[in-house]
């Protein structure tokens, strides 16, 4: 049987645009994951009448209601006494809760508990505790009617940490289908593009099901079987990554891999090859990408964010002749950088991205959205030429450094990289 969750946030704060509904997305995707339906997010102020009239309306169409907030100590926290009042649940005190939450403040926070943290050991009766490690008030679940009650703290740490430890194993158990997805990773071709060939496919699949999520500059395919074992649902979904292959080809750079940063880091580890960056219109993003990766430094040797021309002739030794004849954003530009940074660092492969981030075009003229990225490699020189277009300068300048990774990954697989 499937089931349906609403999610309920409660506070104030959330209506009036002070914060953003994060706990909503955290625990969509979490219920997505284990193939719970979600058709409604409701966010409901520190109110108990409209509470319970949310509550009231959730119950009605679905079987999971999950509130987030309105647990802490302080009397515009109504949350439990609003829910057990529309469920029909006394609130009972749980002394070894309040000498947890007595601790909590002791050890942690380093001072005594305030009195009205009592009421956060009151909980519905009956209920399955959640405790809290990170936080004071506890969380819970009840069954009542038939429908699953559960109530998470606000502040997001503590909503997320309680929702790995309890709630995602309480709702497992509900289930008696484990759901598997695998994240399906291209880079290079635009998500019209890959739903124009994926359409017809995927419209008629059900179990398993393929979507896509179009990142800031790539776009990922989510595969998601259900089945009775974890065994049988990623069979399931071995054929879909076959077909998916098989449709888009080599724009497919990974599955269940972060991003193309991974993606080159984990190939030049398996090679035993380093990698050197030399970035202009970028200005090291690249190398920030790769150095965000925990074991960065055993494939990358350093970079240069060669910004002015002079830094690219000085630091990169790109021939001054070479840059007064094609100018900074040029093929000819890009391969000397990349070998430059090659040659200084020691690195086995060089690659640099220079082009016209915008919003004005560059000082010769070369227009927004022109990025040439380079590589060294010990076979030889190669450019990629690319006409982003007049995309914003972030755009640009993401899609760039995806570029200088792609083309790392195309030659570590031995592809073609100067053309996509
Ligand atoms: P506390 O014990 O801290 O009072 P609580 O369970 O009562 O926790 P709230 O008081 O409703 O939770 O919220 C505490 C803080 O958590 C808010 O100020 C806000 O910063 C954050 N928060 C609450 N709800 C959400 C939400 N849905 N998404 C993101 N952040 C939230």
């Amino acid at each position: 049987m499937s089931h349906t969750a609403e999610l309920i946030a409660v506070g104030t704060e959330l209506l009036l645009g002070n914060i953003a509904n994060t706990n909503a997305q955290v625990l969509s995707q979490s219920l997505s994951a284990l193939g719970i339906n979600v058709f409604w997010h409701t966010v409901v102020g520190d109110n108990p009448q409209r509470l319970k009239e949310a509550l009231d309306i959730a119950r009605r169409r679905a079987d999971i209601l999950i509130t987030t907030g309105g647990l802490g100590p302080t009397y515009d926290d109504l949350t439990k006494q609003t829910v057990c009042a529309a469920f029909g649940r006394p609130l009972v005190f749980h002394p070894d809760i309040l000498e947890d939450i007595r601790a909590f403040y002791e050890s942690a926070l380093h001072v005594p508990m305030p009195e009205n943290n009592t009421q956060q050991a009151e909980l519905p009766e009956g209920c399955a505790v959640f405790d809290n490690p990170v936080g004071t008030a506890p969380g819970c679940a009840f069954e009542a009617e038939g429908i699953h009650v559960l109530m998470l703290p606000g502040p997001p740490h503590e909503m997320e940490t309680m929702l790995r430890r309890h709630v995602e194993p309480y709702l497992r158990r509900l289930s008696h289908e484990v759901i598997v997805s695998r994240d399906i990773m291209t880079f290079g071709m635009g998500e019209p593009s890959v739903d124009e060939l994926l359409h017809e496919k995927m419209a008629h699949m059900t179990n398993p099901t393929l979507a896509t999520y179009a990142k800031p500059c790539e776009v990922r395919l989510r595969a998601t079987a259900k089945a009775p074992t974890e065994d049988e649902a990623r069979a399931m979904l071995a054929p879909v990554w076959e077909m998916v292959c098989e449709t888009l080809g080599d724009v497919v750079y990974g599955v269940d891999v972060a991003d193309l940063a991974e993606c080159c880091r984990a190939q030049l580890l398996r090679r035993g090859l380093t990698l050197a960056t030399a970035e202009s219109c970028t200005g090291g993003l690249v190398a920030e990408k790769l150095t965000a990766i925990p074991g960065a430094s055993a494939v990358y040797r350093g970079g240069v964010v060669s910004y002015w021309t002079s830094v690219k002739g000085d630091v990169l030794h790109v021939p001054q002749s070479l840059l007064d004849k094609y100018g900074p954003v040029s093929a000819e530009c890009a391969r000397a950088m990349a070998e430059g940074v090659r040659r200084i660092t020691g690195a086995d492969l060089g690659v640099s991205v220079t082009g016209t981030a915008g919003p004005d075009a560059d000082e010769r003229g070369v227009p927004v959205g022109i990025v040439y990225i380079g590589l060294a490699a010990p076979e030889g020189t190669f450019c990629r030429p690319l006409d982003l277009g007049r995309r914003r300068r972030d755009r640009i300048q993401g899609l760039a450094a995806n570029h200088a990774f792609d083309v790392v990954r195309r030659y570590l697989q031995g592809l073609p990289v100067e053309r996509i």
